[in-house]
């Protein structure tokens, strides 16, 4: 069989410490996972159940190790936001996982940014609307290279934390998520099918904001990794 047009490349993330790369399917995340964070959008952070939306693979930025890359100011925004989180890779198909068995899907870990256009996303939440505008446009989740769950076993806590032009800006810890990686793999298994490449942003710890051209940001997940973009 033959394509009437070339097929798009496969979004691809690095590996740490190797030259493979982890080809990415699906980005699930998901909204609302630190009660501090919950409550600075202006919500009640009770344990409801946990929510998802996607983003296209294709959003992915990947960061090389020790190198900065380039993320372009997206259009129609004036409130461009900055959210770092644990990102989980699934290695392993699966429906209805149960809780305790959720960790053998997981492929590995990464630290990834949900970038997101605040001013729509918040537009959108209050008229109702679905918010792929203000979460699923271009380059809207650069993500680091993926250590494997077999380096770094299944993190349960650890800062997260970033950094804009050096100054403190988000700091969280993974012991305070409201749904752990296991519960969320489980949630969302109810809903999709998760296959190997998909990746689950898992939330973000309070402290979000603005961001601007020339901005250098740098974030990090303890024991997982550290990645660096610059606004242009
Ligand atoms: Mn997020």
């Amino acid at each position: 069989m033959s394509y009437v047009i070339p097929p798009a490349p496969i979004p691809a993330v690095p590996v740490a410490g190797s030259a493979d790369s982890f080809p990415v399917r699906r980005i699930y995340c998901v909204g609302r996972n630190y009660a501090a964070h919950a409550r600075e959008m202006g919500s009640d952070p009770t344990r409801e159940a946990p929510f998802f939306f996607c983003k296209p693979a294709d959003a992915v930025v990947p960061v090389a190790p020790g190198s900065t890359a380039d993320v372009a100011y997206p259009p129609e925004t004036a409130n461009y936001h900055h959210e770092v989180e644990l990102v989980v890779a699934i290695g392993k198909r699966g429906r209805n996982i149960a809780v305790d068995a959720a960790n053998e899907h997981v492929w590995g870990y990464a630290v990834g940014l949900d970038m997101t256009r605040r001013d729509l996303q918040f537009a959108l939440r209050d008229k109702g609307r679905p918010w792929e505008l203000g979460k699923a446009f271009d380059q809207s989740a650069p993500i680091a290279a993926l250590v494997p769950a077999s380096r770094s076993g299944h993190p349960t806590r650890g800062r997260v934390w970033l950094t804009a032009n050096g100054k403190m800006k988000q700091e969280g810890d993974l012991a305070d998520m409201i749904w752990t990686v296991p519960e969320t793999i489980a949630h969302l298994s109810k809903y999709f099918e998760l296959a190997p490449g998909d990746l689950i942003y898992t939330g973000t710890p309070e402290g979000v904001g603005p961001v601007v051209r020339g901005d250098t940001l740098t974030g990090g997940v303890e024991g997982i990794g550290e990645l660096s973009i610059c606004i242009v």
